[in-house]
């Protein structure tokens, strides 16, 4: 055993983002069940892809050399690719951006890991509204986090098969039509009635997908409310810049 091999690190992983860096080499932003979200530089790879692949919503088994700052590519298999077509890659694109953001302790990471290939797999499966699958895909999220944004209760009186009205912040959950003239809150997210429907869908989403239109007032709505449970949890703006683009 060379002095060096102990410091090669073989893994599973999704690269989540990959941006050019100096003259000729790529910045990967990955995601790995063993290492949860981290750094990998492929050094000379825009020249002559000698560090191997590194596509965006692809999974490989990377060779990793593990220096004393970041990690450097050192070769790359193919597992299986996800792309699919412009809807289900970009909000892909949206998970990826998401666990950019996250603050994960390393023993969450395998969690994080099925939830991300486990969505990946199922969304190129669908025919219609992938969005609909990265909005229980994101509530999983939460879940896994330990903030839970319960869908199914009015968070001031309990209904569960009330219209909803908003998405109150101060309290991360929803709030009915009964119940909202009563909360002396301004700062309330509105939630249409169209937007009410399609949460009450939510949790059986995949056997409707196929019956139900999901208007662009309300693919804006559940959105902001998404970024707003979560930037409310984690005291910052979450940025998923692939939402806007979906359409
Ligand atoms: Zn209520």
């Amino acid at each position: 055993v060379s002095p060096s091999s102990d410091r090669l690190v073989v893994t599973h992983a999704v690269i989540l983002r990959r941006k050019p860096w100096r003259e000729n080499s790529f910045l990967l932003e990955v995601f790995s069940p063993d290492l949860g979200r981290t750094t990998v530089i492929a050094q000379g790879a825009r020249r002559e892809q000698s560090a191997g692949e590194t596509e965006p919503l692809t999974e490989y088994e990377l060779t990793l050399y593990k220096s004393s700052g970041p990690y450097f590519l050192r070769g790359s298999h193919l597992v299986r690719g996800f792309r699919r077509n412009y809807q289900s890659d970009t909000v892909m694109y949206a998970a990826c951006e998401l666990y950019e953001q996250l603050i994960l302790s390393p023993e969450d990471a395998p969690a994080f890991w099925e939830l991300l290939v486990q969505f990946f797999d199922y969304v190129r499966s669908v025919e219609r509204h992938p969005i609909a699958i990265f909005w229980r895909f994101a509530l999983r999220v939460c879940h896994l986090l330990g903030v839970d944004l319960d869908i199914e209760h009015c968070t001031a009186c309990g209904a569960t098969d009330a219209p909803w009205a908003a998405y109150l912040p101060l309290r991360s959950g929803l709030l009915c039509r009964e119940c909202l003239p009563r909360v002396a809150e301004a700062n309330v997210l509105p939630l249409s009635k169209t937007t009410s429907r399609l949460l009450h869908d939510l949790p059986h989403i995949g056997n409707v997908l196929r019956e139900v239109d999901i208007a662009d007032e309300s693919i804006q709505q559940v959105n902001r409310m998404l970024l707003v449970h979560l930037a409310s949890h984690f005291h910052k703006p979450f940025h998923v810049k692939s939402l806007q683009l979906y359409g």
